[in-house]
């Protein structure tokens, strides 16, 4: 407002992970709101993570794609659309409907969801619409509907932290979902008898709670959970009564389990039976059990017998459909669960309905669909290889970067480069949108307006407070807009997402009368207002009223006889002949989301890690002549990345860790998942994300350097990555050649070639530090040498900016504030920006708990998300006491 005066608050939620977060915007007027917890809303009674937070720092217009651009070139959405629909229809008049796809993304809403699964399925008569949960949660699905015949979360987030035991299964749920595991701290608090179990290779955050860890060999966890179902069953642990009357296939689960004894499961998973027995001894005799598991379980060439391994022991011991008790699976994404709920799977129909002749004829009725898909369509690997072998001549991705997130991402993008027709809607440019004949632009979060579904079957709606930016247009808008030019316009005459949401409501329940478990009918007449104002909300919302908590209260299940099926899990997989030393692990790091397109631009969550790393082990960092802060190169048949080393005893010997954000826009050589062979899981399609063979080498670069500037140009050498300062930029980098100029080198990083004072400090051997300085300003500075350099780097990217004079610039060369000058150090707690120094500072002074440290710097009493960190730094400062 040009008084300054804010806006009301709008009630929404966060648009990262799939604990679904209330949150109140307030916009300020100019683009930007201020942020806080929605205290009214159930999944988070008004906390949020370090990413929620700063979501008001990820608004603004820097960046943003404003108008369709069509070969490179800005265009009108009339030109654009029109090329759009000329290509898709040339494709399926010549080469048939599955020519042509969409890929989506856990990050659209249910309503553009919808529209896009409606076109494709029932008009343009393809089932290829697929989405980037294929790579999160498809396992989890498959598992739900083969054991209970439906994809049904069964429990609530009261379950996860009202249950006795909770075992978190292939789930960093402290860094992954840090509110619900808050919660969790919170129960425990309360009643320090709950007990959590973390099952995981690494030693993760989420292990700071954790009564026992058990470090099992990656892979392993089916013959883990067989080994559990036969000590149930020897130890009399059967809820016969339910099995009996509500079960089938129990003999054979146990028959495929028998032979996990003690000694077996010991084997193959490396943990000591005394571990095992301790760990089956707490399920068997606690009543109330809670298993979450997550993409450690479901990112698998086997996640779908995980799923049902996990499954297996709740069915034998009856404990589902009960308050604080069952399987729980969490999904990633915001909205994960309603794309699968319209149908955003390519093996889905709709609203949980298959293609069975039944399915597909109601389905054709309800849509009155002149061309329904009748098969299921390609999965997410499948559909990029026909990209790949030119059998998809069109295809239309949405708010997702397949280059960078799909397994095997360097044959992906070849693929998306030679096909004859690729559109991408995204906010930002990414490394998929250099892939585009044409880029469309999107409304995102705090524009977006519609309905998320959180991994709890909760329904909240994410609620616009600012305006489109420039020419940007809603998803399911673009997507209607394709319709009438396809000729099915007056299927997609939406005024509004209301609309839409309606409709998906109506078909839910349609023909439903108890048979799915997806209803909606409570919802379908929403007045407009009403859709407005609905606050968050379980499903189902029958319109009998009849709503529950928890499905399987009832022992019924979705199968034919509604039973719940055990499923004998096949025999893992054998690994690859001769695989190379390492296996690769991918996954998310506290303070980022996916490819960074949005929680890149908060420069605050870019100060926790600031650069692509691999977490190793010292004896494999040893065998290679790595030490810490070096850097390594990770590589395969499929290809090569380079990142820095961390050298860690939580991770296992054998094997490496490296987070899946880095593009190849925030680094030169770091998109992970460019050495992922994809391998999927046989029944979900899921791909395996976790267990690709690589080799580490030393990079070995002549030169290691540290840079920030206002401005940084992206250099031709063997390593950099960079990322979004509060003032400026930062860059690490390292050459494989001294530069013969480095003057000629500094001017060129900082995009100044002539302008200013470059001021160079005195260069010892293989050294060299500059600092670029305009009217008096710190503008640039960049330490190299030939070790990994040691500066305050915080500190430095702070002064960008300010009038440096004197003994001051000799300080800024030097790398570290002077003598009385205090340097926070790396910061832990990205909410209250407190660094590692202060709180080590703090520590020394005396602060033991956790409560103290909170009461001196203030770190850990936001989000709590960093609590897990400065609890280690007590700890180690406590194992140097001890020394
Ligand atoms: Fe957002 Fe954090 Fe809540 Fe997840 S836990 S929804 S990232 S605020």
């Amino acid at each position: 407002m040009p008084d300054g005066t804010r806006l009301p608050s709008i009630n929404t939620t966060c648009p990262y992970c799939g604990v679904g977060c209330g949150v109140s915007a307030t916009p300020n007027g100019d683009n930007s709101a201020m942020v806080a917890g929605d205290i009214a809303h159930p999944s988070n009674g008004g906390r949020l993570c370090s990413k929620g937070s700063a979501l008001g720092e990820t608004l603004g217009l820097h960046g943003r794609l404003l108008a369709p651009r069509v070969d490179g070139k800005r265009a009108n959405w009339d030109t654009a659309m029109a090329r759009a629909a000329e290509g898709f229809r040339a494709a399926i008049e010549k080469h048939g409907p599955d020519s042509v796809a969409f890929y989506l993304s856990g990050q659209l809403l249910t309503e553009d969801y919808y529209v896009a699964n409606k076109l494709m399925k029932g008009f343009i008569g393809s089932a290829n619409v697929d989405t980037n949960s294929r790579l999160c949660m498809a396992s989890a699905v498959a598992g739900h509907k083969r054991a209970f015949g439906a994809d049904t979360v069964p429990g609530t987030y009261e379950d996860v932290e009202g249950c006795d035991l909770l075992i978190l299964a292939g789930s960093n749920l402290a860094w992954c979902h840090p509110i619900l595991y808050q919660r969790v701290a919170t129960a425990k608090e309360k009643r320090p008898g709950m007990q959590i179990v973390v099952i995981d290779p690494r030693r993760t955050a989420s292990c700071e709670l954790a009564d026992q860890h058990l470090p099992l060999k990656p892979g392993s966890d089916v013959a883990l959970f067989q080994g559990l179902l036969t000590y149930l069953a020897r130890h009399d642990c059967m809820d016969e009564p339910f099995i009996r009357a509500r079960t089938n296939g129990v003999e054979d689960a146990l028959e495929a389990a028998a032979p996990y004894d003690l000694t077996r499961v010991s084997q193959e998973t490396g943990l000591p039976a005394t571990e095992l027995e301790s760990f089956y001894a707490r399920f068997a005799w606690t009543e109330k059990t809670v298993t979450l598991f997550s993409m450690g379980v479901n990112q698998a060439r086997d996640g779908t017998d995980k799923v049902n391994a996990i499954i297996n022991p709740h069915l034998l011991t009856g404990r589902i459909g009960k308050p604080g008790m069952g399987p729980f699976s969490m999904t990633g994404q915001p909205n994960a669960m309603g794309g699968r709920e319209v149908g955003g799977l390519s093996n889905q129909l709709a609203c949980h309905m298959d293609f069975d002749p039944a399915s597909v004829d109601r389905v054709k009725r309800f849509w009155t669909a002149p061309n329904i898909a009748e098969k299921p369509g390609l999965k997410a690997v499948d559909l990029f290889e026909a990209v790949e072998d030119g059998r998809i001549k069109a295809i239309w991705i949405m708010a997702t970067n397949p280059v960078v997130s799909m397994p095997d991402a360097d044959r992906v993008k070849a693929a998306l480069k030679a096909c004859p027709l690729v559109i991408v809607s995204d906010i930002v440019d990414t490394d998929t949108t250099a892939c585009a004949d044409i880029v469309l632009p999107a409304t995102g979060w705090g524009e977006k307006d519609g309905t998320v579904t959180n991994s709890e079957r909760r329904i909240s709606r994410q609620r616009a407070f600012l305006p489109p930016p420039g020419l940007a247009r809603h998803d399911w808008q673009a997507l209607s807009g394709l319709a009438r030019r396809l000729g099915y316009g007056k299927w997609f005459a939406y005024g509004n997402p209301a609309d839409i949401f309606r409709e998906y409501a109506a078909m839910t329940a349609f023909e439903n009368e108890g048979t799915r478990d997806l209803d909606l009918g409570g919802l379908s007449d929403l007045s407009d207002s009403a859709y407005d104002a609905l606050a968050p909300i379980r499903w189902p919302v029958r319109k009998d009223g009849g709503q529950i908590e928890r499905f399987f209260e009832d022992g019924q299940f979705f199968t034919e006889d509604r039973r719940a099926n055990f499923v004998a899990p096949a025999l893992s997989p054998k690994p690859a002949a001769k695989p190379l030393p390492l296996i690769l692990n991918t996954g998310r790091i506290r303070d980022q989301w996916h490819t960074m397109t949005r929680t890149g631009r908060a420069a605050r969550l870019n100060q926790h890690i600031g650069e692509p790393f691999a977490e190793i082990h010292a004896a494999d960092a040893a065998s290679i002549g790595i030490t810490d802060a070096e850097l390594l190169t990770l590589s395969n048949r499929k290809g090569r990345i380079a990142v820095r080393a961390l050298i860690t005893d939580e991770q296992q010997k054998g094997t490496v860790f490296v987070p899946m954000h880095w593009t190849g826009l925030k680094a030169n050589a770091a998109r992970v998942d460019s050495l992922v062979t994809p391998s999927p899981d046989p029944v979900s399609g899921q791909p395996a994300l976790k267990s690709s063979r690589v080799k580490a080498a030393p990079l070995a670069p002549a030169w290691y350097g540290f840079a920030a500037g206002l401005s940084l140009t992206s250099p031709e050498i063997a390593y950099w990555a960079r990322s979004t300062a509060l003032s400026g930029n930062r860059m690490e980098l390292a050459g494989s050649e001294m530069p013969d100029d480095w003057a000629g080198f500094a001017r060129e990083l900082f995009a100044s070639q002539h302008d200013g004072e470059l001021v160079e400090g005195v260069a010892g051997p293989g050294t060299y530090r500059a600092a670029l300085f305009e009217r008096g300003r710190l503008t640039g500075i960049l330490i190299a040498s030939s070790r990994p350099v040691a500066a305050a780097r915080d500190w430095l990217t702070a002064q960008l900016g300010h009038i440096i004079t004197g003994p001051e610039r000799t300080a800024i060369l030097a790398g570290f504030p002077g003598e009385g000058a205090a340097d926070p150090g790396p910061i832990v707690c990205s909410c209250l920006g407190v660094g590692r120094n202060t709180l080590i500072d703090a520590i020394r002074d005396g602060a033991t708990t956790l409560n103290m440290i909170g009461t001196c710097t203030g770190a850990g009493t936001n989000c709590g998300s960093c609590r897990p960190d400065i609890r280690k730094l007590m700890e180690a400062r406590n194992e140097n006491a001890d020394a």
